[in-house]
């Protein structure tokens, strides 16, 4: 079954997380500070997977080492 589905995007140390918000998917991506890009969890192939990256202002947080 197609569809589209929302991606999450949250901001993690070492880039930006997106996860799919629909139930039963489980896809996950992420995008590292170099702009890399690697699925996680492939979820639900045919769904089509749209991220709020254009919507979102993106405040990465700080690093710091304790
Ligand atoms: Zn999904």
């Amino acid at each position: 079954m197609t569809g589209a589905h929302e991606l999450e995007v949250t901001t993690q140390p070492g880039g930006l997380l997106f996860t799919c918000v629909v139930d039963g998917c489980g896809r996950r991506m992420a995008i590292d500070r170099e702009g890399r890009y690697s699925v996680i969890d492939r979820g639900d192939a045919t769904a089509s997977h749209r991220g709020g990256v254009g919507g979102v202002e993106l405040d990465l947080p700080q690093v710091r080492m304790t």
